[in-house]
């Protein structure tokens, strides 16, 4: 099918490139009239995973395309797929602007039937001020659909979760759009929800929501493992391999940050509030999360005492592993934190360091991550990358100071880390 995809970021881009692969003709529009530049000509403007092959194949094969011009992208496509950023504002609220923006757009351009979908994470409702938005600003006058289509991706995995999504969820007003919809998906054989788009709408933040409750709750038994003297670890295991709970996201750790938990979890207390209902559940997830870095910092100052004049290595910048993103990552909040006490950085990640210098721009960057402690007070694991697990210890020590390790991410084992002479403080254990 012909397709367009208005905002090439992590969502747009991959959503872009996996529709290409499974045959359908793609053009991905920006208004960052650069990052197309850079598109066009070859680059890939984010790392993710097996993505920039997959770019390049379908460009060459002519699946794919780039453009600045959302009229190009409208009039060349019978689906279009709305993936720009919806921002928090400051009161939690979502920041629709771009939405609405991208839907006075298309409407202009539009001059035949057209299915707008929208696959940026949305408020309920959204979806009947799209449509309102739609009819007020198409001068052409013409039918069109809209539909919501939640996007459900991973960073760091989110080729893989393109591919072989758990489920597809599609809200739609009426049948009309629903087949073209199921076409656009077939190639993916994952279970297609049709349902209606107020509740498509909320499937994103209850499912974005309950994600980050369940990491709160698992950060909160840490605190109880540590009060209590058991280990977090075990307790994830032994409550995880039930099937009713599952073993994924209960890793405990300094919390959960990126572009998308904090903002959908503010945004879903926002938006129940607005339609009657105090979700005091999620408050207290957010006030978990907060209290996770808290704790995490307190740690730190407990031991070092004070930091002012303290030089301190850490690994991790980018929220999670496997990805260059350092939106609201807690690597980044712990990194200021520790700047604001005083503390001077040598830092590492294996992708997020060019992305990180906009935001720590004082702090000393080191390409090999078995040199990051050379001189160090103490060393810090703020996200959970796996070669972190092959850092050389020896080397690690010798260059130090003091032999002190935060692991904020439980990268490694307790008691071997005592046995090798560290004072090792982990989450939960
Ligand atoms: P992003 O910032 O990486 O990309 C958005 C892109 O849209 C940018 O390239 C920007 O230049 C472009 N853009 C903005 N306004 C535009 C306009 N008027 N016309 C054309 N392009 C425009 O954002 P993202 O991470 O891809 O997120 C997009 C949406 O998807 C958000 O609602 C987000 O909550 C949701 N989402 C994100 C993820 C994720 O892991 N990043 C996962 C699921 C859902």
């Amino acid at each position: 099918m012909k397709l367009s995809i208005i905002g090439t970021g992590y969502v747009g881009l991959v959503t872009g490139a996996c529709f290409a692969e499974v045959g359908h003709q793609v053009i991905c529009v920006d208004n960052d009239a650069a990052k197309v530049k850079l598109l066009q000509a070859g680059g890939i403007p984010i790392y993710e995973p097996g993505l920039e092959a997959m770019v390049k194949k379908n460009v060459a094969s002519g699946h794919l395309k780039f453009t600045a011009s959302t009229a190009e992208g409208v009039q060349n496509s019978e689906v279009i797929f709305i993936a720009v950023p919806t921002p928090p504002q400051p009161d939690g609220s979502v920041d629709l602007s771009y939405i609405e923006r991208v839907a006075r757009d298309i409407a202009a351009a539009m001059t035949s039937y057209k299915i707008v979908v929208d696959k940026s994470t949305v408020p309920v409702k959204t979806g009947e001020k799209v449509a309102e938005t739609i009819k007020r600003y198409c001068a052409a006058k013409v039918e069109f659909d809209v539909v919501s289509n939640p996007e459900f991706l991973r960073e760091g995995f989110a080729v893989g979760d393109l591919m072989n999504p758990d489920r597809v969820v599609i809200g739609v007003a009426s049948p009309r759009p629903a087949a073209a919809m199921r076409e656009i998906y077939t190639p993916f054989k994952a279970p297609i929800i049709v349902t209606d788009i107020n509740s498509a709408e909320l499937i994103k933040h209850a499912a974005n929501s309950f994600l980050a409750l369940k990491i709160s709750y698992i950060n909160a038994i840490a605190n109880v493992c540590e009060a209590a003297g058991a280990n977090v670890q075990e307790v994830a295991q032994g409550i995880g391999l039930d099937e009713r709970i599952g073993r994924r996201f209960l890793n405990a750790g300094i919390g959960f940050g990126g572009s998308c938990f904090p903002k959908d979890l503010s945004a879903f207390i926002k938006i129940s509030e607005q339609v009657g209902y105090e979700f005091k559940l999620l408050k207290e997830v957010q006030r978990i999360n907060a209290d996770q870095m808290e704790r995490f910092v307190n740690k730190i100052t407990d031991t070092l005492w004070v930091l002012k004049d303290k030089k301190i290595g850490v690994l991790g910048l980018a929220f999670k592993q496997n990805t260059d993103d350092v939106r609201s990552s807690p690597a980044i909040d712990l990194c200021q934190r520790l700047l604001q006490d005083g503390a001077t950085l040598r830092v590492h990640d294996p992708k997020a360091m060019a992305k990180a210098r906009a935001l720590l721009p004082t702090v000393t960057y080191v390409e090999d991550m078995n040199a990051v402690a050379e001189g160090c007070d103490a060393l810090v694991v703020a996200t959970e990358w796996e070669e972190f697990k092959q850092l050389d210890l020896a080397r690690a020590r010798k260059g130090m100071t003091a032999p002190i390790f935060f692991d904020g991410r439980n990268l490694f084992d307790p008691a071997e880390m005592e046995k090798l002479g560290w004072i090792y403080k982990s989450i939960g254990r």
